[in-house]
């Protein structure tokens, strides 16, 4: 059966998805729980975007990793436990509560040496990386915060990031409020402006990939 669009997940294909694909440990299985008590548990990516993301970063060969906006660890987790003893994932966040929770889990699961947890505004994180020399030698990026501040974080990264290097752009599809007209907040028009500048960049190939709410693959030329 040939089809025009990308399929939709109906509520009874989601599970059958989920059964046939999503391989996740005990131990994400019990962050994720416990992250799904917080107020902001709306905020965790579904597994299966974590296992895409680990399966991204193994057949990069990634080793050099910056996360923009790291919340409990469940994306950092993934992505972790796919990079060789010797890589590094940059973690930026400011909340020392939810990035406690995070570094429970990734002692937990022996990846905390990979891991350099950075607590404050990401912008300052990735200027200092650049200050130190660091532009061109990053192979991989996410971002996952503020959406008003997508396209700076997404410069910084840009530089930061050798050629061949990607960045995963977070809540592209934003619940579907990107096409509702009633939406006016401003982390949807930013959504809406940084979805329409990517497309133009040629800078980099991209590709949305519709898995969670939506993630974009930007890889630098
Ligand atoms: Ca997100």
């Amino acid at each position: 059966m040939a089809t025009k669009h990308t399929l939709a997940l109906t509520d009874a294909l989601y599970p059958y998805y989920r059964e046939v694909s999503v391989r996740e440990s005990p131990l994400l299985q019990r962050l994720r729980e416990e992250t799904s008590r917080l107020p902001e548990a709306v905020m965790q990516i579904a597994p299966e975007q974590g296992q895409f993301m680990a399966l991204v970063a193994s057949l990069m060969n990634a080793k050099r990793v910056i996360e923009v906006g790291t919340f409990t660890g469940y994306s950092a987790l993934c992505v972790a436990e796919a990079l060789p003893d010797d890589g590094i994932l940059v973690a930026c966040d400011i909340d020392r509560d939810w990035t406690a929770i995070a570094e429970r889990y990734w002692e937990e699961a022996g990846v905390a040496q990979r891991i350099d947890l950075r607590l404050a505004p990401a912008l300052e994180t990735l200027a200092e990386l650049l200050a130190y020399d660091q532009a061109g030698t990053y192979d991989l990026a996410f971002i996952d915060a503020d959406k008003t501040q997508y396209q700076d974080y997404y410069e910084r990264l840009l530089e930061l990031l050798r050629p061949g290097g990607l960045v995963m752009v977070d809540n592209v599809l934003w619940g579907g409020s990107v096409i509702d007209p009633d939406k006016t907040d401003e982390s949807t028009e930013a959504i809406r402006a940084f979805n329409r500048a990517l497309h133009a960049d040629e800078r980099v190939d991209i590709s949305l990939v519709p898995i969670g709410d939506g993630l974009t693959l930007a890889r630098k030329r």
